[in-house]
């Protein structure tokens, strides 16, 4: 091991003057030297239009528009702090979709307001000492009492639920003049970049409410008991027992606006319900043209840090930026849904072939050597807990050529085995393989698994579904889903989701946004 190592640093040291004495040769014939040098020789106006996108020369109409996703980020970040905040559209592969000029302008006023009242300022301090101190506040609806409010978003479940639930927060928080405060478990750190320039969305640790993971077992002050609240604890998870039903009924959504504070915990994605209410019709109608809130709101908020975006890149470049084609398949079995890995790979292979995302192998007979196509492969970035289907994937691609002569190479990240979503790396790996499968050509995602609606919602594609056995997967194999958003899988339990008043035989166009879950019976999603 010694020897070895002493070799290694030896050899590495060699090799390192050697490419030294060698740079300037390197930079004048290599691809990417090419573009560096033409940039500088480049007059400044035609360099903006021009993108090094994939290496290679890629006109685009406004660079900088392009790297702030049509004006959806802001442009006050340095951007070394956080590479991917930046970096990541020359990822993702269709073309960006803009904002509406008003979600843009939304965006912006948040911030300023975010900045004005988030942790540090006196106007937080003053909502602090508020908090200790109002326990006989009279609230009356629709009427906040200070121009600062709080949304404390308190995590729940896997990064998949805990990330959908964050972007219905920020709704909420967008649509309520809220500022949107993360409770940030020691799992969760290190994870994302701040996404408000100037400020921060960490909720401080001195925060006098505490165990805030625990208090839905015995919440002092609820919707059911609002009367002298401080604040106001929501729960709309999945499990209703401890629900604040009333949360979606349009006189709740107006009294709590009169809530300085509220702590919010959910696993959930309710943006479907929040469209349902005549609360937010119009502003939603203008934030919002189509199906694609997640999209933009989580293109807006989800930045990994410069630690895993260091992870996505390096593992995009070594396994998958020559691919001709990439094909993400997410696998996610659940307890409450057994399916033996026979009957898994074979629901896949299905889907994939009929669908044609995958070709078919040869099991029978000698290759026709005619049939190997000389191009790049065709990668499948598998990511699952396990390790099983990657060997067998891999195995059946190596060991059978394909119809088409094809040449498929299957590539997995991690398989961490079991779920363990109190460690903070093992996080990192999942929201790295999110990011990955968000920057596929093609999606294959399992039904019911919010760790799949995120690269779905992020790179705007509309994946092919597998069913679960208790949703049809026995009939079909796959589905392919209508929009890109998320699922509100839980929406049946909670009151007045769907009370509007309305006219009748008025169909009000934000209505028609919402839906059936391809994946989930009961679920509510938006549909374009
Ligand atoms: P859901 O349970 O499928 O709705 O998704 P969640 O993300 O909420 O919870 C599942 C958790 O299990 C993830 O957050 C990860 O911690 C882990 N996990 C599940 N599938 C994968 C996978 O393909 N890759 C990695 N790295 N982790 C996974």
């Amino acid at each position: 091991m010694e020897r070895q190592s002493s070799w290694v640093k030896k050899t590495t040291g060699a090799m390192t003057i050697t490419c030294l004495m060698l740079l300037p040769l390197l930079l004048l014939v290599t691809q990417s030297a090419f573009n560096t040098s033409l940039d500088r020789l480049l007059p400044h106006g035609i360099r903006a239009r021009i993108g090094w996108k994939d290496g290679s020369l890629t006109p685009r109409d406004d660079d900088d528009d392009d790297k702030l996703l049509g004006g959806l980020l802001s442009g006050d970040f340095d951007e070394a702090s956080c590479l991917s905040r930046y970096d990541a559209v020359s990822y993702w592969k269709n073309p960006s979709r803009p904002p509406s000029p008003h979600l843009v302008a939304k965006l912006r006023r948040y911030e300023a307001l975010h900045k004005r009242c988030g942790p540090g300022t006196e106007l937080f301090e003053k909502a602090i000492h508020h908090l200790n101190s109002s326990a006989s506040s009279n609230h009356t609806a629709g009427e906040p009492t200070t121009d600062c409010n709080y949304v404390v978003w308190v995590p729940s479940d896997g990064l998949g639920n805990r990330i959908i639930a964050l972007v219905s927060t920020f709704l909420y928080a967008l649509l309520n003049d809220k500022v949107l405060l993360l409770h940030l478990t020691d799992d969760f750190l290190d994870l994302l970049c701040e996404p408000f320039p100037g400020t921060s969305w960490s909720l401080p640790q001195d925060f006098p409410v505490g165990d805030l993971l625990n208090i839905y077992e015995n919440p002092p002050w609820t919707l059911s008991n609002p009367q002298n609240a401080p604040y106001l604890y929501l729960h709309l998870t999945h499990d209703q027992r401890f629900s604040a039903h009333g949360f979606f009924c349009e006189d709740s959504q107006l009294l709590l606006r009169s809530f300085q504070w509220l702590l919010l915990r959910s696993n959930q994605y309710f943006v479907p319900a929040l469209f349902r209410s005549s609360v937010y019709e119009k502003e939603l109608k203008l934030m919002f043209s189509e199906a694609d809130v997640f999209y933009h709101l989580g293109r807006y908020l989800l930045h990994p840090t410069n630690s895993v975006w260091g992870y996505i890149t390096r593992y995009y470049h070594a396994y998958l930026a020559d691919a001709e084609q990439i094909v993400g398949l997410q696998i996610r079995v659940f307890r409450s849904a057994p399916i033996s890995s026979d009957q898994m790979l074979a629901q896949i292979l299905n889907c994939s072939w009929q669908e044609g995302l995958l070709p078919q192998v040869i099991i029978e007979g000698a290759m026709n050597s005619s049939r190997w196509r000389r191009n790049k492969p065709k990668a499948v970035l598998l990511t699952t807990l396990y390790s099983g289907y990657y060997e067998r994937l891999r195995s059946m691609y190596n060991e059978h050529p394909t119809v088409d002569g094809e040449v498929i190479a299957v590539h997995q990240p991690s398989h961490e085995e079991k779920q363990h979503t109190e460690e903070r790396n093992h996080n990192k790996k999942a929201l790295m393989e999110m990011y990955l499968l968000s920057f596929c050509d093609v999606l294959v995602t399992s039904g019911y698994s919010t760790f799949g609606y995120v690269p779905q919602g992020l790179s705007g594609l509309r994946p092919w579904i597998l069913m679960r056995p208790d949703g049809g997967g026995e009939s079909v194999n796959c589905r392919r889903a209508v929009s890109t958003e998320p699922c509100f899988h839980a929406p049946m339990g909670y009151w007045c989701i769907g009370e509007r008043k309305r006219k009748e035989g008025e169909e009000e166009e934000v209505m028609r946004l919402v839906g059936k879950c391809e994946d989930v019976a009961g679920g509510l999603k938006l549909v374009s």
